[in-house]
């Protein structure tokens, strides 16, 4: 109940698209009763947790923030809600996003941004993004209305809002998660991420809603161990060593746009790390800079087929006009989706012609390969890498939104995106605030499956 109206009183930062008042009602009612009979189902029961709003919901609106899905109440639970649900968590609501997940800013919904809590002034027209795609569950556990949120991650969509908004954001390793029930941007990155406000709390809802899903096809059948909350690879934390960890600090990741503050807090704490014992060193990953450019290829590829579901027959906006099915389907995708979807189709559309498909869509796959192959090679010289999340403290709207280019993944993503080319996990995690006050991150990247000993150094750090 407190939660509850805690999260509409926080309405101002535009965190939430949908509160679900009845459902997380009766099942914030059922949980005391189980509370209160001593049955509770885990450490989650009766805990607030939100989802963003590409994950579908049984009969309560999922949306993606685009006009194309506003009125749609999917039939079924995504796996990840089904499980939250199953260990007793209540669903408060859906979290705002950039339409369709595409974007680093959650500035381009059709529900309007969503405000960043820190320095955010409730009368002023400008402030922080919250970063995004996830900004919305980003801003839930910032703000401290929920215990934890669920986003999704492809290109950095859970790391990036939980680094400008100074909590935890894990990506999981490919496959870990189940993404049944996640509206698709890249089928073979997408990963559900997780945001809370420490490291522990991370490790509770992971331990809820990781392993296998028979709906998933893409899903790991390896049995998924629950991961100790004293992560059980390294000594808890208050009295860790970490002597011996190889730690790698890959020089490409000191890119051009990367702010003095972040770069010196960087250094800082890989000194820090190396007088508590750690080995750390510099490694190289030759092919990082192109992550980019390769991902923007097989991201609007797969966007291009993904999208193309959204005709306005089966479900989703239909236009009022009916001169011809052709006519039908354009009006409704021309009208329902926003100026980022709709390039990212054309140009994908365009990389996948007969006479394109080599050039682009198959050198880009190559591309991916050397940079999955970077990864393969650093973890002789290293156990975990350590790098910045984004590349600066959270832009302030009007700047951001003035950039030339709305599509910045180029700026955004730098960091973030590489770990999703190659499927591995990693977390941002929150290390101090910047000269203005606002939170600055740091990126640990482990190999896949490597969860339990990244979120140790993770909570080591934090
Ligand atoms: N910024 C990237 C994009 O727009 C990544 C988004 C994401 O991870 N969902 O595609």
């Amino acid at each position: 109940g407190a939660s509850l109206k805690k999260v509409i009183e926080t309405k101002q930062f535009n965190a939430f698209i949908t509160v679900s008042k009845n459902e997380a009602e009766k099942q914030a009612e059922a949980s005391l009763q189980r509370f209160k009979s001593k049955q509770s189902k885990s450490d989650l029961d009766g805990v607030p947790i939100a989802v963003k709003d590409n994950f579908c919901t049984k009969d309560i609106k999922t949306t993606c923030a685009s006009k194309m899905l506003e009125n749609f109440s999917p039939p079924y639970n995504a796996t990840v809600c089904q499980r939250l649900l199953d260990a007793g968590a209540v669903l408060v609501g859906k979290t705002n996003l950039d339409q369709f997940a595409m974007g680093s800013g959650t500035v381009d919904s059709i529900y309007g941004p969503t405000k960043n809590v820190w320095k955010c002034k409730a009368d002023s027209n400008d402030f922080h993004i919250a970063g995004g795609s996830s900004g919305g569950s980003a801003v839930a556990v910032a703000s401290g209305v929920c215990f934890g949120a669920i986003g999704s991650d492809t290109g950095g969509s859970t790391r990036n809002p939980a680094s400008y908004c100074g909590v935890v954001g894990l990506k999981p390793t490919y496959g870990l998660v189940s993404r049944h029930g996640l509206i698709p941007l890249v089928n073979s990155m997408d990963v559900p991420g997780i945001l809370a406000r420490n490291v522990d709390d991370v490790v509770s809802i992971l331990n809820a809603v990781a392993g296998h899903d028979k709906q998933d096809s893409t899903c790991l059948t390896k049995p998924f161990k629950k991961i100790s909350n004293y992560c059980s690879r390294l000594p808890p934390a208050n009295k860790m060593g970490i002597k011996g960890l190889k730690i790698g600090i890959p020089i490409e990741y000191n890119c051009e746009y990367l702010s003095d503050e972040v770069l010196d807090m960087w250094d800082e704490i890989a000194q820090t790390l190396q007088n508590e014992g750690a080995i750390v060193k510099e490694v190289s990953m030759p092919h990082t800079q192109y992550s980019i450019v390769c991902y923007s290829v097989l991201n609007q590829c797969e966007v291009a087929s993904n999208m193309a579901r959204y005709d306005g027959i089966e479900y989703g906006y239909r236009a009022d006009d009916d001169h011809s099915t052709e006519k039908l389907y354009a009006v409704s995708r021309r009208t329902a989706f926003n100026d980022i979807v709709k390039n990212r189709i054309l140009t994908g559309n365009y990389f996948l012609l007969g006479r394109n498909y080599e050039k682009y869509f198959n050198q880009a796959l190559k591309v991916r390969r050397l940079i999955m192959n970077d990864f393969d090679n650093v973890w002789e010289d290293a156990q975990l890498l350590l790098t910045p999340t984004t590349l600066t403290e959270a832009p302030l709207y009007s700047d951001f939104i003035q950039k030339t280019n709305r599509d910045q993944c180029a700026f955004q993503d730098f960091c973030t995106q590489p770990a999703n080319m190659a499927g591995i996990p990693a977390v941002s995690v929150p290390i101090k605030l910047s000269k203005n006050g606002l939170p600055l991150s740091l990126q640990i990247m482990g190999r896949n499956l490597s969860e339990p000993m990244l979120l140790a150094l993770a909570k080591y750090i934090e």
